[in-house]
Order: structure tokens, then C-alpha cells, then sequence
């Protein structure tokens, strides 16, 4: 998986959007040239609680040494969470009453931020949450 921080989302009907990026991105793992090969459908669920359609693309290495496939997830999503990055701060930040979601999630969240957040890390705003699940992400490549 790839984040990416520089992409827009178009709409290709209705609850179904594609991700298309902004960047040119390498191997994270040999810094080769990435080239796509496809794409697949992730399920989000935005901060209101609509669930929708996010299309990303599947990149493969082209050294072929290495040729591993790498997902191009937009940095509005977490890697392994369902609900978008906006949802997922706020709970953690104390503003669940702003997410459409329900109990069981708002728990989960919280469960999971407490067994990551001992990193020593100082979270104030989205950015720097943002900032935090892209270096930790980083770090499990
Ligand atoms: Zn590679």
C-alpha cells in the first residue's frame, strides 16, 4: 500500500468515486517505477455515515526482482479502517456525536488508537493525525 497525498476524487456515478492521483510514486520497497495494472473497490464510509465506492488503483514494480503490488490509498482514508480519516479523528479526538456511526465502531476506534498511540507522538489537528498514520504505516511495509 501507498499513500498519496496529492490526487482528486471524481465521481463515476452515483456513491462510486475514483481516485485520480496527482503524484508519481515509486516501489516504497526498491524505488523502482510503479506501473498500473488495475484497479479495485474499497468501501468507505464517509464522516455522515454514507457508504460509498472508492476506486483505487493497483500498482505493480516493474523490476523484476522485486514486482510486488502496491495499493494507491488517498490519505482521506486509513490503511485497514473502514470509516474515512475525518471519522476516525474525531472519535479519537472526542467528537464521536460528529460521526454517523455506531456504539461498536466508536469503541473499536477508540481501542485501536489506544494500542497505537504510545508512539510518543503529540496530536493537535487532522494534519498531524494524518502525518502520524502515514509515518506509522511506513513503518510495516
Ligand atoms: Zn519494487
Amino acid at each position: 500500500m501507498i499513500i498519496i497525498k496529492k490526487y482528486i476524487l471524481k465521481e463515476t456515478s452515483k456513491e462510486e468515486y475514483k481516485v485520480l492521483s496527482r503524484e508519481e510514486k515509486v516501489c516504497p520497497i526498491c524505488k523502482s517505477k510503479l506501473t498500473p495494472i488495475g484497479s479495485r473497490i474499497r468501501i468507505t464510509y464517509l464522516i455522515s455515515g454514507k457508504r460509498v465506492s472508492v476506486r483505487i488503483r493497483r500498482l505493480r514494480c516493474t523490476n523484476k526482482k522485486c514486482y510486488k503490488i502496491h495499493h494507491e490509498l488517498p490519505d482521506m482514508l486509513v490503511p485497514f479502517k473502514r470509516y474515512e480519516l475525518s471519522a476516525i479523528y474525531s472519535i479519537i479526538s472526542g467528537k464521536e456525536n460528529q460521526v454517523g456511526c455506531d456504539e461498536k465502531t466508536i469503541r473499536e476506534v477508540h481501542r485501536w488508537w489506544k494500542g497505537i498511540s504510545n508512539y510518543g507522538q503529540t496530536i493537535k489537528t487532522i494534519k498531524d493525525f494524518k502525518e502520524f498514520i502515514h509515518d506509522l504505516y511506513l513503518l510495516f511495509l
